[in-house]
């Protein structure tokens, strides 16, 4: 395949250009997801999600013969991470990592996590993501430190099975694709203006998009005072009075609330028909969290900074959490991912993975919600890499005019970087 500058062009989009209208029905998607009425005993939930984690999730016979890693090379360029692996055998995939994170975690990366993974079997992903947590203590840094090497590698790895078994990411770690495509929302991220300029904001780029979805920011962020004081309270009616009824509303607190503050805003939230409350409560107060949702009517979403499976069994177990909201990175990958989103499918939850703006982390997510049966009915778009050249084959990667992105079909990511691009990238060293 020959490969030029004009087919690798970076993508340029802003965030308004791919924001989109979606289907009315996704409203009411939203407010029929099951917030109370869990299915049995705590202990028979429990039982339940306990017997949902051990079932496998790679599609290892797929694969007969072993797949060992000879390599795992982390690359820079541009302030680009990209993980490439490669087998005994010849095969390679490639990942594009969290760079944002990754510039300030590479060297747990290259001195901790990847050395665990020479001469390993591959097809024992599985185990091994387990495995290295624990190899060296790993898992005295769980967090972001060890969850987005593992990721990193993670996806690589999966890249590699995908080209050689002819199968994009998703048909490696589920039966069937539920979600060819990926509607999409655009959201505000602001705090510190007034609620008439977010509302301007809004605005300005619902004009462009014609978005029929939005989210916005409450509060101060983790429990800091919001400014300008009282926005909140202002916003939440007013984005709906300037919206109208027909437009999906969703707004985010990132934690900036006890319970005894969040219940009220929830109420006027609901009041103003709005379809989920993110973060109301830090993300670790997990008896307040569930104490918020026992409160309130409104779909209680969260997950994007958890690192625990343990705690996802519990935030789900005990009706803390409607929609869960684990990171693709943050949380140590697809298979990690793919655990959580079948407990929250056992306890009748959706599933609207989180994904920060940098690499390619949206194609990932795409891929992962394209394969889950309980995906929420939208997703946050933000934006593809500015700076990697790549090209995909079986996508645009852009969102239609019906507000939706072909999730792609190719081999493993489907996405191809630029050989160019990688022949040019610093190889790091431990
Ligand atoms: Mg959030």
């Amino acid at each position: 395949m020959s490969f030029t500058r004009r087919r690798f062009m970076t993508s340029a989009l802003t965030g308004g250009a791919i924001a989109a209208a979606l289907p009315t029905s996704a409203f009411g998607q939203f407010l029929n997801a099951p917030r109370h009425g869990l299915p049995g005993s705590l202990n028979e939930r429990y039982a339940k999600l306990d017997a949902i984690l051990r079932e496998p999730i790679f599609k290892r016979s797929l694969f007969p013969d072993p797949v060992i890693i000879e390599s795992v090379e982390l690359l820079l360029r541009d302030k680009q991470y990209i993980c490439r692996v490669r087998s005994k055998d010849g095969h390679e995939g490639i990942s594009v990592s969290n760079s944002q994170q990754m510039e300030v975690l590479y060297p747990i990366f290259l001195k901790r996590i990847a050395p665990f993974f020479i001469g390993k079997d591959a097809r024992d992903i599985e185990d091994l993501i387990p495995a290295a947590t624990v190899n060296e203590n790993n898992y005295k840094s769980q967090g972001l430190a060890i969850w987005v090497p593992l990721a990193t590698i993670e996806f690589a790895i999966l890249d590699m099975f995908g080209k050689m078994a002819n199968r994009p990411l998703s048909l490696l770690i589920s039966d069937k694709v539920y979600n060819p495509t990926i509607s999409v929302y655009q959201a505000n991220g602001e705090r510190d203006i007034t609620a008439e300029e977010t509302i301007e904001h809004l605005q300005r780029d619902v004009a462009i998009s014609h978005a029929k979805a939005i989210k916005f920011k409450l509060g101060g962020r983790m429990s800091h005072p919001e400014f300008p004081v009282g926005r909140s309270k202002k916003l939440i009616p007013m984005v709906r009075k300037t919206f109208g009824d027909q437009m999906i509303i969703s707004a985010d607190a990132n934690g900036s609330y006890t319970a005894e503050e969040a219940i009220p805003i929830g109420k006027l939230m609901q009041e103003y028909k709005y379809a989920f409350y993110e973060e109301p409560v830090r993300f670790d107060w997990y008896e307040e969290t569930k104490r918020v949702a026992d409160a309130l009517e409104i779909p209680i979403a969260g997950g994007e900074q958890e690192p625990s499976t343990h705690n996802f069994r519990w935030l789900v177990a005990n009706g803390g959490l409607s929609i869960v909201q684990q990171d693709m990175f943050y949380f140590g990958g697809m298979i990690r991912c793919m655990q959580v989103a079948r407990m929250a499918h056992a306890m009748g939850k959706q599933c609207i993975p989180h994904i920060s703006s940098t690499g390619l982390g949206y194609v990932y997510m795409m891929h992962f919600v394209s394969c889950i049966p309980n995906s929420g009915p939208y997703h946050e778009f933000k934006e593809f890499n500015n700076v990697l050249p790549y090209h995909c084959e079986t996508s645009t990667l852009r969102s239609s005019e019906d507000g939706v992105i072909k999730v792609p079909t190719g081999p493993g990511l489907g996405v191809e970087i630029d050989p160019d691009f990688l022949k040019k990238c610093k190889v790091l060293t431990a």
